[in-house]
């Protein structure tokens, strides 16, 4: 179970965020000499055997995690997960092809920004009319006549909504999943999609490195050519080194894969979720006369947490005063407003203990 450093403050920042305590510990001592090689993590050639070692266990790893079937390729790509926005049609939709994209917040808009330079994207169902409080229910979504994908943001980092499943794929089409904020925070069915991809910095390791996976044969027909530095079908043969590939964010990803098989894989992952976000779910409801979730009870996030008071200055007061109690990083996100607690796999319950307290504490005081 966790133990809380005491020279650390509960961190619920949204991304990049907390990491596992001795995937941390560890990382020191690899940056400094690395399995023994004299050598640090950091300083390994990317073609050496060293580094080699890392990444094939780093890719086993994550393949044993999210039981990864043999006919999906697993590999890491450099660029956030920004650039998937465009990577994904750049690889898989044709020009002339449609595909279906749930406008569920800031990240699936930018998504289907991207998507226009390749194809069509057509918005399946479009949240912003209640600024994505919710996610739709199947009478709510119009699909396209004959979509290559179905996009979707399986949480949605900034408004705190999360879907309880994948949504429901026309016959012909596959799933493509930017699974950014909750990659592994449960169990995972990849044989239901044809790609998800995630940027590591919640539940995953530092930023600028994304995991991509995808269905093999998604990549046999590329529908246009593409630079190098884009091609899924490149990355894929290449082993994930088209070129240097971000080896400190693989190491890392491998050592959390291995943390989260330790700690008794994705189902211990999602029972300590559901469990810490219960804990302010749970003092917010009691509180509701004081706080507002911003998500609608059905969409509610396992990972981050939205609501405020309504009132700025107040809202305003609760961050400070929760960063000067050892809680940094609560405040929203412009576009909400109020407070944001993002609560990944490797947050502590203790401090989601402690912020459900001071949700309480801060109703009766001011209220
Ligand atoms: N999708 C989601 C759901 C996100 O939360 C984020 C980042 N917060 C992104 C995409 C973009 O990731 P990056 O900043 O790594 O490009």
């Amino acid at each position: 179970m966790t133990s809380v450093a005491i020279d650390r403050v509960f961190n619920f920042s949204a991304g990049p965020a907390v990491l596992p305590e001795p995937v941390l510990r560890r990382a020191q001592e690899d940056i400094w000499n690395l399995a023994g090689t004299g050598i640090g993590i950091l300083e390994h050639s990317h073609r050496g055997k060293a580094f080699g070692a890392v990444l094939e266990e780093a890719e086993a790893l994550c393949r044993k995690v999210g039981n990864i079937p043999d006919n999906y390729k697993v590999f890491f790509m450099q660029g956030g997960a920004t650039s998937q926005c465009y990577l994904v049609p750049a690889n898989l939709l044709g020009q002339g092809k449609t595909a279906d994209y749930f406008r569920t917040g800031k990240w699936a808009k930018d998504s289907v920004k991207e998507a226009r330079f390749y194809g069509t994207a057509h918005v399946c169902y479009d949240g912003e009319p209640d600024n994505f409080r919710h996610l739709p229910t199947p009478d709510e979504i119009s699909h396209s006549d004959n979509p290559v994908y179905v996009h979707f943001t399986s949480n949605n980092t900034i408004m705190g909504t999360q879907w309880a499943e994948e949504p429901a794929c026309p016959d012909g089409a596959f799933l493509v999943s930017d699974a950014c904020s909750d990659i592994f925070s449960r169990p995972i069915d990849f044989t239901r999609y044809g790609l998800v991809y995630a940027g590591a910095q919640k539940n995953l390791g530092p930023s600028g490195t994304s995991l991509v996976v995808v269905r093999e044969d998604l990549l046999e027909n590329p529908p246009r050519e593409l630079p190098m530095m884009q091609s899924y079908k490149l990355c894929a043969e290449k082993g994930s080194m088209p070129n240097t590939p971000p080896t400190f964010g693989i190491y890392l990803m491998g050592r959390v894969f291995d943390w989260i098989l330790s700690e008794g894989g994705l189902e211990e992952m999602e029972r300590r979720n559901r469990a810490k976000a219960e804990l302010v779910y749970g003092a917010l409801d009691a509180t509701s006369e004081f706080f507002e979730c911003h998500a609608r009870e059905d969409s509610r996030s396992l990972m981050n947490v939205t609501f405020k008071t309504g009132d700025p200055e107040l809202d305003a007061r609760f961050v400070a005063e929760a960063d000067t109690n050892g809680m940094n990083g609560l405040k929203g996100h412009r576009s909400v407003g109020g407070m944001r607690a993002s609560m990944y796999n490797a947050f502590p319950r203790e401090g989601a203990d402690q912020l459900a307290q001071f949700i309480r504490d801060f109703a009766q005081k001011n209220g």
